[in-house]
């Protein structure tokens, strides 16, 4: 058994796990990555240009900067699977994950690079119209509304930057928020407050959308009068946040309130001996590819340290 027994597995493959996979290759240790079937690259592959990270004065796009992050881990030995881990043990002293075929990928320690998902709103509308005039993601989407009117749901940076950015096609944006006051900083409010296509519709949730094969209406209640409202629209972009992809780990690691996996802070060890965790899954705060990238680095040499520890 000691033959198929890696030294490290890692799970996800956003900045954060293939920064990981880079260091962890560098030290000879022939990494294995899960990157997921679908979702490879993570969420800076539906992103355009990228203009902070450093080291491209000239910005970069967000499926280049993934694709030089990719060569760059197989150059040092990295072996990238395209497909999503289907189940993960970390329990064990052999972390063991299994691929959507059934495959098994053992190690002595783990990454989890998971990273977050947009978090929904809940609506079986939702799910019904998505791509159909339902996005949470303005950068891919927006060019699809030129001239249209379309609402985004949500008070926080996330939202105020989506209908900032909406405002280059769109005829007019209608932020809808369910209390009086956002929740974003005071530049990006004042940026949002100060374009005329933008306009505000407080203390209001979206409690359905119509439409049969696209999006036409927002069903509104006011969380203040509970009165109903329908607002007329060709599209709607839900930006109320994020939850980590912790489906795979849940009951194994120890996660915070909101879900995402405690890490001894600066380090990235777990609760669990060989288990290490990095970027968004870890990190409500940040949120950038950089800091990802920097917490990856971490979580590899974290490992590093607890391997030479256990060998
Ligand atoms: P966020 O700060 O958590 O804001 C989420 C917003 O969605 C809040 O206004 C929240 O309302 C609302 N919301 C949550 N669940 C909802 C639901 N079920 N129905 C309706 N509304 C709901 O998330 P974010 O905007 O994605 O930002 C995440 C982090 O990234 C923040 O730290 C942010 O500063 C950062 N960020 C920075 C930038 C930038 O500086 N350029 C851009 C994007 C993100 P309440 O306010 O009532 O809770």
């Amino acid at each position: 058994m000691a033959e198929d027994v890696r030294e490290v597995l890692i799970v996800g493959s956003g900045p954060a796990g293939l920064t990981a996979a880079i260091y962890a290759g560098r030290a000879g240790f022939r990494p294995i990555v899960l990157e997921g079937a679908l979702a490879a690259g993570g969420a800076l592959m539906t992103t355009t240009e990228v203009e902070n990270f450093p080291g491209f004065p000239e910005g970069i796009q967000g499926p280049d900067l993934m694709a030089n992050l990719r060569a760059q881990a197989e150059k040092f030995g990295a072996e990238l699977v395209t497909d999503d881990a289907v189940t993960l043990d970390v329990t064990g002293p052999v972390k063991v994950a299994t691929d959507s075929d059934g495959k098994e990928y053992r190690a002595k320690a783990a990454i989890l690079a998971m990273g977050s998902a947009y978090r929904r709103l809940g609506l079986a509308d939702e799910d019904r119209l998505a791509g159909h005039g339902v996005s949470w993601c303005a950068t891919c989407d927006g060019f699809f509304f030129r001239g249209k009117n379309v609402a985004v749901v949500g008070g926080g940076d996330s939202a105020l930057e989506e209908a900032t950015f909406l405002t280059r096609f769109a005829a007019s944006v209608t932020v809808i928020h369910r209390r009086d006051e956002f929740r974003a900083s005071k530049i990006m409010v004042d940026r949002a407050l100060a374009n005329p296509k933008i306009s505000v519709r407080w203390n209001a949730v979206v409690t359905g959308i119509q439409g049969d094969r696209a999006a036409t209406a927002l069903e509104l209640k006011d969380t203040v009068t509970g009165e109903a409202s329908v607002l007329p629209v060709d599209g709607v972009f839900i930006a109320i946040g994020h939850e980590p992809r912790n489906e795979l780990v849940r009951g194994q690691v120890d996660v915070d309130a909101a879900g995402y996996v405690r890490v001894a802070d600066p380090g990235t060890a777990t609760n669990v001996a060989g288990v290490f965790a990095c970027g968004d899954l870890v990190d409500h705060t940040y949120r950038q590819a950089i800091t990802a990238a920097a917490s990856g680095c971490r979580a590899a040499l974290d490992a590093q340290w607890f391997l030479s520890d256990h060998a």
